[in-house]
């Protein structure tokens, strides 16, 4: 099951935003810059900064995610986010003799077509051990005729094993990772992965990081969202026509009332 944790963040977020933007647009030092920046006073420099579309300020603030029970298909499309950092738990430094997977919800719905999923996994599962064994036997066997001790043989062949037979894992295959972001990278995320045209699990993700930042840093994130939130869907022909749905879902997010 995926589990998303908020593990730090840049303390103060939203005051060190608008210092900042204080900075830039006073003749503020740096010694004083946070004098006086009551919540009223940053909130001010935030819809400034908002207005004017001047982003980098927001550049400043950081926060870090624990992620886990995602698959190796929502791996590659949130690495294809460049402004980030991230670190992944190898497959090649760790077997994964107990082999777990995500199953996409409508394969869950659908009883034939879970149950030529399940066995699929098993399939792959099997195939993945039997690879590794075979592998790691090999080069066991390689490195003993070459004068090694058996054990310390064993214990480099089965890391070299893990490299090669990970190519037979499946995309559905879990994965963990840590990650972080900025706060102009993440409304750029959310613009993009909270969108209906998203695939479902970055979807799903990038939700549950919304619900984790919007607490801590309200006025950075209150805009944050697909596009439609802010004005008509950009998507053209590939719009979900369901703006109206989005909007409320965002608003009862915000713990905004229904108008
Ligand atoms: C619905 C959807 C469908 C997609 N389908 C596909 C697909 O079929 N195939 C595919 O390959 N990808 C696909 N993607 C991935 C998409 O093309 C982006 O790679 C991904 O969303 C990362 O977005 P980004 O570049 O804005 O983010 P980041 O890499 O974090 O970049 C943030 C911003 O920085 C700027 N930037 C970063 N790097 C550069 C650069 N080199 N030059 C200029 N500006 C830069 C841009 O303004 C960019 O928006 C899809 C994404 C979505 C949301």
């Amino acid at each position: 099951m995926m589990q998303v944790n908020l593990i730090a963040y840049t303390p103060e977020p939203e005051k060190v935003v608008a210092a900042a933007a204080k900075l830039c647009y006073s003749d503020s030092h740096i010694g004083t810059l946070l004098d006086g920046l009551t919540e009223e006073k940053t909130v001010r420099f935030l819809s400034m900064l908002t207005d004017l579309g001047h982003a980098s300020p927001i550049e400043h603030a950081n926060f870090t995610f624990g992620i886990e029970g995602v698959s190796r298909t929502l791996l590659a499309q949130i690495t294809r986010h460049r402004i980030a950092s991230f670190s992944v738990q190898s497959q090649r430094y760790v077997r994964l003799d107990d082999f777990h997977y995500v199953i996409p919800p409508e394969i869950e719905k659908i009883p034939a077509a879970k149950a030529a999923f399940l066995a699929s996994m098993d399939e792959d599962a099997k195939r993945y051990l039997d690879l590794a064994k075979k592998l790691e036997d090999a080069h066991t066997a390689e490195y003993v005729a070459a004068g090694m001790d058996e054990a310390a043989a064993r214990k480099k062949a089965a890391k070299q094993a893990n490299e090669d037979a990970r190519f037979v894992l499946p995309n559905a295959c879990e994965t963990k990772m840590v990650m972080t972001m900025n706060a102009r990278s993440l409304q750029n995320f959310f613009a993009l992965r909270c969108c209906n045209r998203a695939q479902w699990e970055i979807r799903a993700l990038a939700k549950e990081m919304w619900k984790l930042v919007y607490p801590v840093a309200p006025e950075l994130f209150r805009n944050a969202g697909p596009r439609c939130l802010a004005g008509p869907c950009p998507e053209g022909r590939m719009c979900c026509g369901k703006a109206e749905q989005v909007r409320a879902e965002f608003a009862a997010m915000r713990g905004e009332k229904k108008q």
